[in-house]
């Protein structure tokens, strides 16, 4: 018999059907036995008796997390005993043929209630189980939605999804960037993206117009509050168009995305904007909360933040910095204004703030070769330094670029802040800790002798020292089935 999801059962009264899934529970009463079958769609309750001796026999070793499938009959159940917490409960199956597919140990947590108490390092190294709990896959379903939504909404409008390599060379967005050595190029790197940027400024001189992206972008922070070292983007770019075009085509993707998903939400339309130095000056900060009640899980208070400078003095390093990128395009009017005094120019750039977060980030780019080269002139970029890292950037100018911009917003977030999480792990499959660690595949983790030695890397002395003062290996091994 062909296996049916638990949501569909409910318009199956008198009908036999075949469910797999989870052991979520199971009571018994006197001498019947209830189970309450999990599969991704739901939960089904499933009465064993023991007229049925096979099936009750066997259901008599059911534990939880034990994995099943069952052949039996539905039946509407009796007005008093109808369940209104699950959406099948007006049903029950009547188990007949029961069938273990797999057992399982006792789980380091209890699956069928609320996980977030669950202390967080033993729910990351059984993220599996952790998954398997109702706000966690919700959390996973929503997003998957939400990312459907933005695909198909930018299809729409006429972008096209185009990937961009992870292998590269660095790109600048203020944070350290994670490095592969190369095999073949001893003693030559790539580095990981910190996000697409320099690929799709490149994808609009190539004339593709309207880019998307669902982008993997890497950044190796130091641990800092609700960051990942990995993260998602739904990164954008078009020709053609202005501050403006961008605003609308956000706007309209958020306000649609949250009425049709999220219809319960409450948001003011079209979006507040806010100057920076405005923003800087009511609020003391660039990412306002400007929500009417905090308190309200429903209330969202989307802002446009706009002209933020095109420079910042960094403290420690006592220079200049880029705002946003060195991409950026300078206000014009301020250039000419200004000359010589940098610090006092406006930006082409803007972020979306939701309830007090950065949402997205985006700019108007550069697309002539004097203009970039001036700005990295200013962030005291020396002339060979441009020539290595960026030389392929100004060339593609030369072939007729066209004006461009984008945006880039925080999948992440988003999901998260839709879901009322505290944090972004809550909402990514598979994410890290504050300080990096995949708890449940133990990574980083030591590799062998062999393998370093391919890829020319000696581990530095003081590491080794450490290393052994803690009776630590330094080495993975080398003799496993995957080498
Ligand atoms: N690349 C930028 C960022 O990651 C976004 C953008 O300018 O489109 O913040």
């Amino acid at each position: 018999m062909k296996r049916i999801e638990i949501r569909e059962v409910i318009n199956k009264a008198g009908e036999t059907v075949k469910v797999c899934g989870w052991i979520n529970a199971r009571r018994d009463h006197g001498k019947i036995i209830f189970i309450d079958l999990r599969d991704r769609s739901g939960l089904l309750q499933v009465v064993f008796e023991p007229s049925n001796a096979a099936a009750y026999e066997l259901a008599n070793n059911l534990r939880p997390e034990f994995v099943v499938a069952i052949e039996g009959k539905i039946n509407q159940r009796p007005a008093k005993m109808v369940n209104d917490k699950i959406p099948t409960g007006t049903v029950e199956m009547t188990g007949e043929k029961l069938e273990i597919l797999n057992t399982a140990k006792t789980p380091p947590f209890e699956l069928d209630k609320d996980t977030i108490k669950v202390g967080e390092e033993t729910r990351l190294k059984y993220r599996y189980l952790d998954l398997r709990s109702e706000r966690m896959k919700n959390n996973i379903i929503m997003r998957h939605k939400i990312i459907k939504f933005f695909r198909d909404y930018l299809d729409r409008q006429g972008f096209l999804e185009i990937e961009t390599p992870i292998l590269t060379k660095g790109t600048p967005e203020g944070a350290r960037e994670f490095m592969v050595p190369s095999r073949l190029w001893p003693g030559k790197f790539y580095v990981l993206p910190q996000s697409p940027q320099q690929f799709k400024q490149l994808s609009m001189v190539a004339g593709l117009e309207k880019y998307f992206q669902i982008a993997r972008c890497f950044r190796d922070e130091d641990q800092r509050g609700d960051r990942q070292a990995e993260f998602t983007q739904l990164d954008i770019e078009m020709s053609f168009m202005e501050q403006e075009d961008v605003f609308n085509l956000t706007e309209g993707m958020m306000i649609e995305m949250v009425k049709a998903l999220y219809p319960n939400k409450k948001f003011t339309e079209p979006f507040l904007r806010l100057k920076y130095a405005e923003s800087m000056e009511k609020y003391g900060s660039d990412k306002p909360d400007i929500r009417k009640d905090k308190n309200d899980p429903d209330e969202l208070a989307f802002c446009w933040i706009i002209d933020a400078p095109m420079f910042k003095q960094s403290e420690a390093e006592k220079k200049i910095v880029s705002g946003h990128h060195p991409f950026t395009m300078p206000n014009r009017e301020d250039m000419e204004k200004y000359p010589g005094e940098p610090l006092k120019w406006r930006a082409y750039c803007y972020d979306l703030v939701l309830n007090g977060s950065e949402l997205c980030s985006g700019s108007i780019r550069i697309h002539r070769r004097d203009i970039q080269q001036k700005i990295f002139e200013i962030l005291g970029v020396s002339e060979t330094e441009i020539k290595q890292r960026f030389g392929h950037m100004l060339d593609a100018f030369e072939y007729g670029a066209p004006p461009h911009g984008g945006i880039a917003p925080g999948v992440d977030r988003i999901v998260a802040i839709l879901q009322n999480e505290p944090n972004i792990r809550e909402v990514i499959v598979f994410p890290k800790t504050g300080d990096n660690r995949d708890l449940m595949m133990d990574a980083p983790n030591a590799v062998s002798k062999k393998a370093l030695k391919e890829a020319n890397i000696q581990i530095a002395d003081e590491v080794t020292t450490k290393a052994k003062a803690k009776g630590e290996n330094l080495y993975g091994e080398s003799t496993s089935v995957a080498d």
